[in-house]
């Protein structure tokens, strides 16, 4: 891309970031020379279409006349589905070279914003992985990590909550800086079923986007379909398997009025070509219920060999149509985006709920920082209110954040500021439902914790009193001359940032042992207390100069009762498996300044637990992938294709070293199915006394429920919080957690030297707050957070992931309270 950038006046490549790993991330702008020398005029355009209700007839008319449509393709974000960006220097070769009338016109209308790689770590993890076992019988195999720094296959979930550097970077693009029109995101499927899927997307699709989006990418799909099969390929196959309901992925940007879409490709070995025979050829699933030719795949493909050369030839169709169709369509296409544009802004005007107000007063104000400035990362404008206000009766104090929703991207805001809704459609009249793809609950202020009012009424008041956040929001006030001491609120999970860095780099910090009071202002137990020194200030001044709220400065000394403070040495379990949850625990762990060392469940014969621990990690995975390596489903194993260096599980000696932990004093932490290791008997193995045989006082009844009909994919379930114990520390008496119901727990009276205490449990009634749950009765009164205690071990399980992908932040303090119980 390089080369063809300095030797080709058609394409010009721009550096948009960095990955998670550090490598450069880049836009190739390819199109005609004369547009690529405007670039920045017609990104003007662009931004102009995009976000310019107001545009007068005549500068709407000059903008269509001379504007182009800009495509924006991200390729391979899924490092395995490698195609794609295989296909990209020949897709960039043939264009910039082409002399193609049909090519050169479109290239005339088109700009094609190419991301060569959305991950290029990934990438070369998989590339030398893949070298490594050329021509070895494990050639081909999957391999045995996440392809990402931390997350993985969930890149593709990471569009709403912005974590990575890489999502930051393709979110810009279509947020801040270019505002395509199209986006396509290009991925690979499974091996043998169709061998290309186009949009348009299944049932359901999402609420709030409208209908222009739902008709366009109807559009490009079907001249896909048309031009892929025209060139003899076969298997283009559309409506089927991939719904459209929940934001997360690229596709994010279709709540923001890009006709945005996915293509899918059949997979084979990565770049090792597959043979299918044709009676392994199968679909079934939602739009495509057998492999025959039918209305969605009218040219089924045969099987026979399968290569990614093939694979590369339907990349290069599908991507030269979708110029194509943006071509002959684009005086159409750019009056769109500016009549999306005027519509949403409309509906924001009339249509309720007309504001979102985020009160002043939060529990967590570090969060609520957090919240404005990732949505004006998402390209919404936010404001504040420059005096108190009284609204629906409430009372709103100056300095109260406010999102107008008559904005461009309107329903974005709806989207992931309201509570969720599934929208449950039927295969047929009364039939049965159309089950989620993925979560149903996004809700930002619920799964951060902030307070957000949604005000349906309209307010002139409100418009006369708001004034717009330019810049990067925070809470922050210039600490006085001198003070004696700073205490970081509880309450605040940037506390907890400070904290742990504070501690880490060699400066004491306490907790408070009870509630005070000084000045008028209460500090709740857990605050952390920092007593400075002229040693360490310009330490601390350091550590404390990317903080976005003032912690408290106190000019007095505090005379109350605190605890130091200690760091335990910190064990996290990550399976071989692709395990995104250990990787989003690693990315959370490192955000909050925690350290830690990976264990893999094959290493546990070989750790000294006892001597190197304090806490060990159990994020959510299958127990039979940890205990024994593999998959088992009933009595069946399912035998994956890593080279077998990769296939150890933990085991009945590595068991054995993990209980001996328990017995010296450890903690173990562990959530989701991974709880399931520590129920029924264990043993502790002693050398010369008779083996220990206990049972700890809980059991896992989530089957139960299960066969009872309680289904919950993903949602948000309201979750009561005992109070005054050490890992509730910090805790509103009710959050929403994030739970698939498994595992659900019921705790029993404990016999010899155990205990358990029920630290969360779900309500009797009113149990979901955002999602979807089928018989959520069955889910009410049940214990979902658990303190248990053997001899001096102990345990803390979550039947939620308190950290899930990174994006519930209002449950990350019971994560890092529960490690604080250690004892170091
Ligand atoms: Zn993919």
């Amino acid at each position: 891309m390089k080369i063809l950038d300095e030797a080709s006046p058609r394409v010009k490549l721009t550096e948009i970031g960095q990955s998670p790993m550090g490598r450069i991330m880049y836009i190739a702008f390819i199109s005609d020379e004369d547009n690529i020398n405007r670039l920045d005029e017609l990104k003007e355009y662009n931004k102009k279409l995009a976000l310019d209700p107001n545009l007068s007839e005549q500068e709407k008319e000059k903008m269509i006349r001379d504007g182009k449509v800009f495509v924006l393709g991200t390729l391979s974000m899924h490092s395995t589905e490698v195609a794609p960006a295989q296909a990209a220097p020949l897709i960039a070769y043939d264009l910039a070279t082409t002399d193609d009338p049909l090519k050169t016109k479109w290239l005339r209308d088109v700009v094609y914003m190419m991301v060569p790689n959305h991950n290029p770590d990934g990438m070369t993890m998989i590339v030398n992985h893949y070298r490594k076992y050329k021509g070895t019988k494990y050639e081909g195999s999957s391999m045995p990590r996440v392809y990402h720094k931390y997350v993985g296959h969930d890149n593709n979930r990471d569009f709403v909550t912005l974590s990575q550097s890489d999502t930051r970077a393709i979110n810009r693009i279509y947020s801040l800086d270019w505002f395509p029109q199209v986006m396509v995101e290009k991925h690979q499927m499974g091996s043998t079923g169709t061998r290309y899927f186009v949009p348009p997307n299944h049932d359901p699709i999402a609420e709030n986007v409208d209908a222009g989006i739902w008709n366009w990418s109807g559009i490009f799909g079907a001249n896909m379909m048309k031009d892929m099969t025209r060139e003899g390929l076969a298997g283009v196959s559309q409506h089927f398997l991939f719904d459209d309901y929940w934001p997360g992925s690229t596709e994010t940007c279709i709540w923001k009025n890009v006709i945005g879409m996915l293509t899918e490709g059949a997979s084979a070995k990565l770049a090792t070509p597959i043979f299918i025979e044709p009676t392994e050829l199968s679909v079934g699933g939602k739009g495509l219920s057998e492999y025959k030719k039918s209305i969605n795949m009218p040219l089924p493909w045969e099987g026979g060999w399968w290569r990614l050369s093939d694979l590369i030839q339907y990349e290069i169709t599908s991507t030269m149509s979708i110029l194509k169709t943006s071509s002959i369509h684009r005086e159409d296409i750019l009056q769109f985006r500016n009549d999306m544009c005027k519509k949403e802004v409309e509906k924001g005007e009339n249509l309720p709920p007309f504001y979102y107000i985020f009160p002043e007063k939060q529990h967590d104000k570090s969060e609520l920082v957090i919240l404005v400035n990732l949505m004006k990362e998402h390209g919404v404008k936010v404001y504040q209110l420059d005096k108190d206000l009284i609204v629906n009766n409430i009372h709103y104090a100056e300095g109260s954040i406010v999102l107008p929703l008559s904005q461009p991207f309107r329903a974005f805001i709806k989207e992931v500021l309201e509570k969720q809704e599934y929208p449950v459609r039927h295969y047929t009249p009364d039939g049965e439902i159309i089950k989620p793809y993925d979560i149903t609950s996004w809700s930002l202020p619920l799964h951060f914790g902030v307070k957000a009012d949604e005000i349906k009424i309209e307010s002139a008041e409100i418009e006369n009193s708001i004034t717009e956040i330019e810049g990067s929001f925070d809470l922050l006030s210039d600490p006085p001359d001198t003070y004696s001491a700073i205490i970081f609120p509880v309450e605040y999970n940037e506390s907890y940032k400070a904290a742990f860095r504070i501690l880490t780099s060699g400066i004491d910090v306490e907790r408070l042992s009870e509630d005070i009071l000084m000045n008028d202002k209460k500090y709740h137990k857990g605050s952390f207390l920092i007593r400075p020194t002229d040693k360490n200030a310009d330490k601390m001044n350091k550590l404390l100069s990317d903080m976005s709220v003032s912690p408290c400065y106190l000019s007095t000394s505090v005379e109350a009762k605190t605890e130091k403070m200690s760091m335990p040495g910190i064990a996290l379990i990550e399976t071989n498996f692709h395990d995104m949850d250990a990787g989003w625990t690693r990315f959370v762990l490192d955000q909050y300044g925690i350290s830690y060392t990976v264990i893999k469940p094959g290493d546990f014969e070989e750790t000294e637990f006892n001597e190197e621990f304090d806490v060990v990690i159990f994020p959510d995975a299958d127990k039979s992938i940890l205990m024994e390596g593999k998959y088992k489903r009933g009595d069946d194993y399912y035998i994956t294709d890593y080279p077998p260096e990769y296939t150890k599980g933990i085991g009945k000696e590595g068991m054995k070293n993990l209980m001996a932990f328990v017995e010296g004093g450890g903690l173990i932490i562990s959530w989701g199915q991974s709880v399931n290791l520590f129920e029924g008997t264990l043993t502790i193995t002693h050398e010369k006394e008779d083996n220990e045989e206990f049972k700890l006082p809980f059991s896992d009844i989530s089957d139960d429920l299960r066969k009872k009909g309680l289904y919950c994919p993903g949602s948000l379930v309201k979750m009561k919080i005992l109070k005054d114990h050490p890992v509730t520390l910090g805790m509103e008496e009710e959050i929403g957690i994030f739970s698939r119901a498994r595992p659900v727990f019921l705790t029993s009276v404990p016999n010899f030297d155990m205990d358990r205490r029920v630290l969360g449990v779900t309500p009797e009634k009113d149990i979901l707050m955002s999602g979807y749950v089928e018989k959520e009765e069955l889910l009410g009164n049940k214990a979902v957070m658990i303190w248990l205690k053997k001899g001096e071990g102990q345990f803390v399980f979550f039947c939620f992931n308190p950290q899930f992908r990174a994006s519930t932040h209002v449950s990350y303090k019971l994560l890092f309270n529960a490690i604080l119980i250690a004892k170091p």
